[in-house]
Formats: C-alpha cells, sequence, structure tokens
C-alpha cells in the first residue's frame, strides 16, 4: 500500500486542475484513469473534437453564405478531410497534456487504471502492472459521466457521440440521412452540424427539446433552426432495426405506429454519471445516480469531494474545472472551508446554428423564484457587427434584479453567443449592477456591444 496526500478517481476536468493545484502546492498526488491520459471526455469524444468538426462547418457555412458578399464561396468539403483536423487537434492537446504532467516530476503521477473502493481513503487499482493499492488523505472522485443508452431493442445499432467524435473514429463518411434520438444540446448540435455538411436530419423527440432550459429561450432559438432539419415531436422509440443498406426506427406517435428509415441512427438520449465501484458502501452518498455534494464539493464522506459531471450540478467541462479548484483550496486549507461553487454562474452555450448561450436567472427562474426583474433586450438586428456579416436574427437580453439593479442573468441568441456569455457571466458571479455594465466602454464594432448597450437602455 502506497501513502500519498491525495488521489483523483479520473483525470478529466474534475480532477486534473485540482490534482496539479495540490502538487505545486508541494503535496504527493496520484491520478488515476483508465484512459491514462489528461482531460477525459471532453478531449476524447466530447467538447473538443466535437467543436472541432462544429467549426469546419462553421466556416464552410459562413463561406457558403459568402457568395452574397462577392466570395467565390465553398461549394464543396471533404469529411475525410475534416476527420483529420480533429484528429490533429486532439493528438496536438495530448501531447501538450503530456508536456504540462511531465514538468510536475514525482509530486503528480498519473496511473493507468480503474479505481475502485476498499475503505474510504482506501482505493485498489488494478493495472497492466499488477494491483496498486493507494492510501490517501483526500480523494477527488472525478470519474465524469457516460452516454446513458435507453433500454430500447436494437439500441445498440445506433452510432453515439462517442463512435462520431472519439480519435481516429470509424464514422468517417457521412450518410445521405440520418435520424438523431434525443433532444438535449448534443443531439441538436450534432443535427445543426450534419445538416450543414448536406446530411438529411430528423431528430426524434419525445416530449421537448432542450427541456431543462427557459422555455422563452428555447422557443426563441427554436425559432431560429434550420427549417432543413426535421423534428418529429411526441416520438416514443418503440424499436430500432437493420438491415445492410438501411436502419429503422419504429415509434410511437399519438397512439400511432410510424417508422423512419435512415442508413444512421444516432442515440443522444442523454449521459449519466459513473459511480466508482465500492464508493457507496464506503459511505458516500449518491442519490438518483450521482454523488450527493455541498458547496464545498464535498461528499458525505469528510475530505471526500466530488466534482463534475459525476455530481450532475452543472455536467460541463468549465465548471468541472473550478469545482476541481474549490476541492483543491478546501483540501489545502485543511478541509476548512475556504472555497465555495458558485454553481449559478456556469455559463452554457449551445453550439448550434445559430449558437445561443446562457447564465445565471433567467425569466423562467426568477418568475419560479418569485424574484421581480428587469429585463434589458439589445436586438442583433440593431448591431453593427451582427450587420457586418449579415447574421442579424436573434438577440442578446439581460436580466436584473429590481431594485438594486443586480445583474441576476442573461442569454444570448445569434451572433458570437458563445463569447458574449463570458462577459455577461462574469458580470452575474462578480455581483456586478447596470451601472456597472452601463459605465464599461465595450469595444465597437464587436457583438460584445450589446452588453453595455443593453444596460444603458434602463437609464
Ligand atoms: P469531468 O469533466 O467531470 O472530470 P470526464 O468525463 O471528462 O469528466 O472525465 C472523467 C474521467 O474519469 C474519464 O476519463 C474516465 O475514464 C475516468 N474514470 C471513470 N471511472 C473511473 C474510475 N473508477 N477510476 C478512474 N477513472 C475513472
Amino acid at each position: 500500500m502506497e501513502k500519498v496526500d491525495a488521489l483523483t478517481v479520473g483525470a478529466g476536468g474534475g480532477a486534473y486542475p485540482g490534482a496539479f493545484r495540490l502538487a505545486r502546492a508541494g503535496r504527493r498526488v496520484v491520478m488515476v484513469d483508465p484512459k491514462g491520459v489528461m482531460s477525459g471526455n471532453c478531449l476524447a469524444d466530447g467538447c473538443i473534437p466535437s467543436k472541432s468538426v462544429r467549426e469546419v462547418a462553421d466556416l464552410y457555412r459562413r463561406a457558403r453564405r459568402g457568395q452574397k458578399f462577392g466570395l467565390a464561396g465553398a461549394t464543396d468539403f471533404n469529411y475525410a478531410a475534416v476527420i483529420a483536423h480533429k484528429d490533429g487537434v486532439q493528438i496536438r492537446r495530448y501531447q501538450q497534456h503530456d508536456r504540462e504532467l511531465a514538468e510536475m516530476g514525482d509530486r503528480l503521477r498519473l496511473v493507468k487504471g480503474t479505481a475502485r473502493f476498499l475503505e474510504p481513503h482506501v482505493v485498489e487499482v488494478p493495472t497492466d502492472d499488477g494491483t496498486h493499492r493507494y492510501s490517501a488523505d483526500s480523494i477527488i472522485i472525478a470519474s465524469g459521466a457516460e452516454v446513458a443508452v435507453p433500454p430500447i431493442p436494437g439500441a445498440e445499432l445506433c452510432l453515439t457521440s462517442s463512435d462520431i467524435f472519439a480519435l481516429r473514429p470509424k464514422f468517417r463518411r457521412l450518410p445521405q440521412r440520418m435520424v438523431i434520438i434525443g433532444a438535449g444540446y448534443i443531439a441538436l448540435e450534432t443535427a445543426c452540424m450534419l445538416s450543414v455538411f448536406g446530411v438529411g436530419v430528423s431528430v426524434l423527440v419525445r416530449s421537448q427539446v432542450l427541456r431543462t432550459m427557459d422555455p422563452d429561450f428555447v422557443s426563441q432559438l427554436m425559432g431560429l433552426f434550420d427549417p432543413g432539419i426535421e423534428l418529429v415531436f411526441d416520438a416514443e422509440v418503440g424499436t430500432i432495426d437493420r438491415d445492410e443498406k438501411a436502419a429503422r426506427v419504429h415509434y410511437r406517435q399519438h397512439g400511432r405506429e410510424q417508422v423512419i428509415e435512415a442508413e444512421q441512427v444516432m442515440m443522444a438520449a442523454g449521459r449519466k454519471p459513473v459511480i466508482p465501484e465500492g464508493c457507496e458502501e464506503v459511505g458516500v452518498n449518491v442519490e438518483h445516480g450521482r454523488i450527493l455534494v455541498d458547496a464545498t464539493l464535498q461528499t458525505s464522506v469528510p475530505r471526500i469531494y466530488a466534482c463534475g459531471d459525476v455530481n450532475a450540478r452543472s455536467p460541463l467541462f468549465h465548471s468541472a474545472v473550478r469545482q476541481s479548484l474549490v476541492a483543491a483550496h478546501n483540501i489545502l486549507s485543511g478541509n476548512v472551508p475556504s472555497d465555495y461553487m458558485d454553481f449559478e454562474s456556469v455559463p452554457t452555450t449551445l453550439f448550434t446554428f445559430p449558437e445561443a448561450a446562457y447564465v445565471g436567472i433567467t425569466r423562467d427562474q426568477a418568475r419560479r423564484r418569485g424574484l421581480s426583474v428587469v429585463e434589458a433586450p439589445y436586438p442583433f438586428a440593431e448591431d453593427t457587427r451582427a450587420q457586418i456579416y449579415d447574421e442579424t436574427a436573434g438577440e442578446l437580453r439581460l436580466f436584473f434584479e429590481a431594485g438594486s439593479l443586480r445583474v441576476l442573468g442573461g442569454w444570448v441568441i445569434g451572433i458570437d453567443a458563445g463569447n458574449l456569455i463570458g462577459e455577461i457571466g462574469l458580470a452575474v458571479s462578480s455581483r456586478l449592477t447596470a451601472h456597472d455594465l452601463a459605465r464599461y466602454p465595450d469595444q465597437h464594432p464587436m457583438a460584445s456591444e450589446g452588453v453595455s448597450k443593453a444596460a444603458r437602455s434602463l437609464f
């Protein structure tokens, strides 16, 4: 049994930022991950590869629109080259992470294997060179999440996001038609990028799209959605079968049996936390399949923390990174809380076309909490940059607490949403007011002008 100061279960976004912080502060730290590399699912088959493909789709989409502005325009693309670009980004980042890890020397090691708990602070890791046991003063569980495959007969015939975005994927040729089961952000983002690449996409939606998000935000976004994407509502999938040519998805809609056919079917029905073996047995509370944590990220067991997708509080890489640092700070302060996670200031972006993003409390949450808010909209029809790009659909909207005029939240639907939400999120987490935002000279002619312009509209 080897004694270490801290151990992380996983080496993704919820694990390695905290592990590095602890190691830099002189602690002896071990990260355990069956991948044997850092960055978890985000780099393996999640945000980075999917955005690498998505941004090429965006370039292609803009180049085609460029015909309007006198550009010859892109009329074709090579999907194999798109995949090569995506693989290249992944490889480059893995190499970068290898260098970062090497720089840490002995203080921080990455062990390739799957950790299981034997006692609250003892884990066992079977590896290629035998089974290791570690006793760790503090543990960060950051085992992430995995694709949730519902128990539908034939579900194994479907592709998942992992098949499409993993390094050197088998999925290298775009089909003419694709059916996507699910209506979360992964389903909709994939639908948008495939549609730009000319794939005929049908999305089977059981009840509503983006169920957990503000309904007014969602309906505005959906109003601007690519009409070429077929959204099939109230579709309860029954079974899936296939022959060499095509797959068929059988579903029930308004009491009627229907069938839809396509060369490929993608299952994007959500993700579920991965709970390490033995974790519940040693006393870590798990409810509805996720590990319960408090705002210091501690679980029900002292000195065991759980960060990132495994606690399902806000399953996004950047949230996991911040959570990991919060846990590390609390470990460094000897378990006397010195840092707290602010789950409400985590921005979310949907990399659809158009892009859309939100942060904090928006209209629906304000209503539910009985908060009285003042709204400040800024339509992109009036925005210089949006006009330059001729992408004037959508809006930026800020929500202020009535009275104090503190920024509670905001959304952006349309141009540069993913970037703009950063400034709004910082305002939310820094408790800024409409006065603060109105005073700031946001750059011209960038879409961020909309933030201060929206605030100034109140005065
Ligand atoms: P997060 O961003 O929440 O950290 P990721 O999914 O990016 O989530 O990373 C989680 C990592 O945890 C994955 O790389 C996965 O291989 C790893 N993992 C899952 N279960 C275990 C386990 N029992 N022991 C060690 N690593 C694990």
